[in-house]
This record gives C-alpha cells, structure tokens and sequence, in this order.
C-alpha cells in the first residue's frame, strides 16, 4: 500500500449530495480551505428530492445560480387522481392564490430532480474554482483539540488528511454519525417503497397521475419530471420480499394496480427500494465535527422537506464555520445544533403528518411546507434587547423591491447577496462608520436606497432612525434604534465576526 500523503485543509466534508454541495459552494465563495470528497464514482443520478421550495430558492439566488435551477427545471404540473371506477379529479398541489409577493418572491416550489440539481450547484462550484473528489470514501478519523485526522481511501490507495474540522454530510446512513456514536432515535414508519425513474408510454406530461385504488398499499403515482422526458414512479411495495424494478416489472407492477394495459414502461434509469423512517440526531457536532442534511434527520419524502432541510442546514454552519476559522469565537458554532435541530425536529412531524394524509388520499401542500416562516425567534444569536416590529429578531429578513439612489430597480435580496452581514437603516439619522464583513445600506431622501413604493416599510414594519442586522444567511439577528448603536453593534459583533472591538469601527 502506498504510504499516506498529508495535507492540510482547514474543512473536510465527506458527502457531495445537496448539503456537502450547498457547504462547498458557501465556503468557496468565502475564500475558506476544504475538501469535498465523495465515495461514489459518478454523480448520483437518481430524481429523489425533486421539489425546491420556496425559501431554498432564496438561498440559491444568494449562492448565484436560482435561475439556472429554474430553468433546468419546470413548476408542479396539477395532481390527477383516477378511482377505481376510472374516473378523477383534478387538483392543484398548493393552494390556488400562491403567487409571488414583494416580501416573498418564490412562491411556489420548483421541480427539479436531484440529480439535475445536485448538476447546477457541481456547476456553481466549478465556476468558484472547486469540484468533488469523487471515488474517494472517508474511513475513519480521530480529533484532538486542535483539528481532526481523517482517513480517507479510493482510486486504489490510502490518504491521511488532517483538517480544523470535518463536517459528515454522508446521508440518512452516515458513517460520521455511527464513528461518533451519535444516538439516532426515531420510529420506523412501517413503509417500504419503490422510486423509479422511468421512460413510459400511456400518460400525457401534463398531470401528475396518482392512481388510488381500494388501499393505500396499492396506490401509483406517476410524476413526468421537469426538465427531462422521465416520469418518477412511486409506489409502496410489501416489506419483504424482491421487487422486479426493469421494465416489464414496473409495466406489469403499475397495469395490476391502476388496470391499465396502456401503460407501458420502456426504460429504467435509475430505481431504487427504501424502508421510510422518521430519526432524528442526539447532537449534531461533538468537538470539531459536526454532521448536517440526512445524516443528522431522516424522514418520509412526503412534502418535499429533506433536500431543502439539507441544503438549509448547510446554510446555517457555513457563514458560521468560515467566521470562526477566521477567528470568531469558536461558542458560535454551537448554535449550529441549537438553531437547525428544533427545524429538523418539527419537520419530522410535518413529513409523517402528510404520509399519513397521503394514506387517506390527501396529498396538499401548504404554506409550512413552503419553509418560508422558519427562523430563529429563540436563538441566542439573536441582539439583546431588539425591539420587534412586524418582523423580529431570528424572523427570515423578507425581500423588497425598491430603487437605487441612481433609478435603478433593485431589491433587498440584491443588496443581501454575497457572504455579507448587512446592516439596514431606515431613514437614519446618522450612519455608523464603516465595519469589515458588514454591508451598510440606508433607505430615504438622500440615502442609498429609495422605498418609492413603500414595500420596505410594508414589509419591515419599521420606524424612521431604526436599524436591523441581517445575518449572512438571510435571518434578522437585531432591529434596534440609533442610540447607542455602535457601541451595541460592537458588543454584539465581536462574538460573531473575527474582529477585536477595537478594530471594529474604522477611525473609533
Ligand atoms: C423518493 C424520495 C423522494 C424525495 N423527495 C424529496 C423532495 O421532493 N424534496 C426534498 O427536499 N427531499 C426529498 N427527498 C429527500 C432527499 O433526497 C434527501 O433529503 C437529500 O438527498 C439529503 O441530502 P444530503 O446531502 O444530506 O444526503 P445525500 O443526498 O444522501 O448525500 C450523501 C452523500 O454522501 C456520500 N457518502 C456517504 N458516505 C460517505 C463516505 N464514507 N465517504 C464519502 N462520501 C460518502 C453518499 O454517497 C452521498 O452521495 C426524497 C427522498 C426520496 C427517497
């Protein structure tokens, strides 16, 4: 065996699924040193998580790449549910009034298989100048109070590499969370299914074909794909037993459960048959690793909440991770867990929730599925003492058009854009020096920014001379008024970026 070769990388994240991704590229675009390994030899190829929601989409659009998911990708045809009689209805997924507003610009979710997702953000990652290392599987590691010893093997040899941290984004299985003997309680939903994604003759692209005859164990959905000329067929099978997954298994699978001939599957390019679970991590970090996505929550795919949760949870550690590498205290990184693992938690019950619809026949998606009203209002990152307007300290900073001091159109979500802390003030006063890692951006006569159409003050809630504090990852951590403002900022500052309060405040 060839001997190890050390390097020295300041991240390690084993899994380029949708979280290992979503951590690379917001590490990349910081300027942070990381690995991405992989153990598989290819990109995944399979549709899985096919819906993006709402709030992901606006964490894509601040990573630089959501209309490039949109136009991979297609919007939710209706639901087509047949009766045994042969008969059905038609019914739209969401409600029918969910449109985009000036807060929420996404409004419904994007479809979009995994695999064209995981494509566009390995695309993303590529122009930052970074790309997976695939075929390579992480084996083992020790730590110690300085950094982490991984070991990874693949393409025939054996590598140590020591890291300042490792982050298991390895999936519902992850070999992160069994090494360090994370409890991984949960129960066992008694669901086994298949997905498929499949080539088929007999079913028109323009519904979503849900075929429910007599039980729920015998129901078919059928789901042409955006952006691809594939259907995802989904179907509960029995929990033992094989399952034929080519194509004259599935045709013969699907004609005895819906009682048509005429569906015929030509192709399969890729299947897959799992056991639905709903789990949930004890920790999620114990010293100087930490894991995140399905390694740290499994659940049923009903609502299409696992790859947003994922992505989600990567977008909560990384603006975290890179700040203490630069030299933040290193407390930060323990609201990681305290912020992401309640979501996690209530997203379980929200899985389960609509599984158990799903088995009656429901199958609706409502405006908690949409992720949009998550946040932190509890966190300890949030400012002492914010005063709460119609938005609060921890709520997600909603999005407002508006114009440039110049004419421009632009939006909040524009100004947010980038691994930046914002600093928002509304009609002030006065304007605080500058602050290294904070954008500073005022709105009024003579300011920046120009509310012509009132949609920050709408949207906001809040009084001429108040500030708020926009977190890099789109979450309000402080609305407060001008008094005292700088010294307030710097107490609260100093725990969060790499800066001593001296430096703070340029000419202070
Ligand atoms: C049928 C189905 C439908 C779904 N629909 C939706 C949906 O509509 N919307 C949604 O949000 N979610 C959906 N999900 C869930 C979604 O697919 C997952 O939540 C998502 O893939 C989790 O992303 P992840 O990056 O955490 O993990 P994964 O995608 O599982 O990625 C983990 C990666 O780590 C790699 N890995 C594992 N061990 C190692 C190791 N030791 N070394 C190196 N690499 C390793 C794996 O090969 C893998 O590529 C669905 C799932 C299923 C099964």
């Amino acid at each position: 065996m060839e001997l190890p070769v050390s390097f020295d990388t300041d991240v390690l994240i084993s899994g380029a699924g949708a979280a290992g991704l979503t951590l690379a590229i917001d590490l990349a675009r910081r300027g942070v040193s990381f690995q991405l390994i992989e153990q598989n030899a290819q990109p995944f190829n399979g549709s899985r998580g096919k819906g993006i929601q709402p709030r992901t989409m606006e964490i894509f659009e601040n990573l630089g790449f959501v209309d490039r998911m949109a136009a991979a990708g297609g919007p939710y045809p209706p639901l087509c549910q047949y009766r045994p009689d042969g008969t059905h209805t038609t019914s739209l997924l969401t409600e029918a009034d969910v449109f985009p507003t000036a807060a929420e610009p996404y409004a419904a979710p994007l479809m979009l298989p995994q695999f064209a997702t995981e494509a566009v953000m390995r695309e993303r990652l590529a122009e930052l100048g970074h790309h997976p290392h695939f075929g390579i599987r992480l084996t083992g590691f020790e730590q110690d109070a300085n950094g982490v010893t991984a070991r990874i093997e693949g393409k025939g040899r054996e590598q140590v590499i020591r890291a300042r941290f490792l982050v298991g984004t390895d999936g519902g299985r992850s070999f992160v969370r069994h090494a360090l003997a994370i409890d991984f309680p949960g129960e066992a939903l008694g669901v086994r299914a298949i997905v498929a994604d499949v080539r088929l003759e007999g079913l028109d692209r323009s519904a979503w074909h849900r075929f429910q005859l007599d039980t729920p164990a015998t129901q078919v959905m059928i789901c042409p794909l955006a952006g691809t000329d594939l259907f995802q067929l989904q179907a509960p099978v029995a929990m033992e037993g094989e399952i034929d997954l080519s194509p004259a298994g599935l045709t013969a699978l699907i004609g005895a459960r819906t009682g048509r001939g005429d569906i015929i599957v030509r192709s399969v390019s890729w299947s897959s048959v799992y056991v639905m679970s709903a789990r949930l991590a004890d920790r999620y970090r114990v010293g100087r690793v930490f894991i995140a996505g399905d390694a740290a929550h499994v659940h049923p795919p009903t609502g299409a909440q696992g790859l947003n949760t994922s992505v989600q949870d990567a977008y909560n550690f990384g603006w975290k991770l890179a700040s203490v590498l630069a030299g933040a205290p290193e407390a930060l990184l323990d609201s990681y867990e305290a912020e992401r693992r309640p979501v996690a938690s209530n997203m379980l019950r929200l899985s389960t929730r609509l599984l158990g619809e799903a088995k009656q026949g429901i199958m609706r998606r409502d405006r908690e599925a949409r992720q949009l009203d998550l946040g932190y209002r509890g966190s300890s990152l949030n400012v002492p003492g914010s005063v709460g307007g119609k938005v609060q300290a921890g709520d997600r900073a909603p999005d407002a058009p508006c114009r440039g001091q110049g004419g421009q159109r632009t939006r909040l979500f524009t100004v947010f854009k980038g691994p930046y802390w914002t600093l928002l003030g509304y009609q002030p006063r006065d304007r605080p020096s500058a602050i290294a890692g904070i954008r500073i951006v005022t709105v009024g006569a003579g300011q920046e920014l120009v509310d012509d159409n009132g949609h920050i003050a709408e949207a906001y809630g809040i009084d001429p001379g108040q500030w708020v504090l926009v977190r890099p990852d789109g979450y309000i951590a402080g609305i407060f008024s001008s008094d005292g403002l700088e010294p307030r900022l710097s107490q609260y500052l100093v725990q969060m970026l790499p800066l001593r309060p001296v430096d703070m405040f340029e000419g202070s």
